[in-house]
């Protein structure tokens, strides 16, 4: 996957199933090389992303990068508000969400 995906607009449900995949393909990349340094973070289950199960996802969701920006000693926004059923509302979120995998992935050599 590309890092690109996670800055892509989530309006369908495709979409939504295309970042929800990427996002935790990269989060699993992130703890596995952050487990290379030592660092023990907690993975949850972030595909699929479903109505039903959406707060839990969206605050399990900002734990994990609460966990990783600690890891990585820079600054987290609070990403826990998502609501994916208000597509227009998003789309600042998906930029700040990206921007901290983006951070991520420059810090730790990632894709
Ligand atoms: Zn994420």
């Amino acid at each position: 996957m590309s890092l690109a995906t996670l800055l892509s607009p989530i309006r369908t449900d495709l979409e939504l199933e295309e970042f929800s995949f990427s996002n935790q393909d990269h989060h699993i990349q992130i703890i596995k090389s952050l487990r290379g340094q030592g660092h023990d973070l907690t993975q949850y289950t972030l595909d699929p992303i479903t109505p039903e199960d959406q707060a839990r996802w969206a605050r399990q969701h900002a734990q994990m990068h609460l966990d990783m920006n600690a890891a990585l000693g820079v600054n987290s926004s609070d990403l826990s508000g998502v609501d994916f059923s208000k597509p227009d509302m998003i789309a600042s979120w998906v930029t700040t969400h990206a921007n901290e995998h983006f951070v991520a992935a420059q810090r730790l050599g990632l894709k």
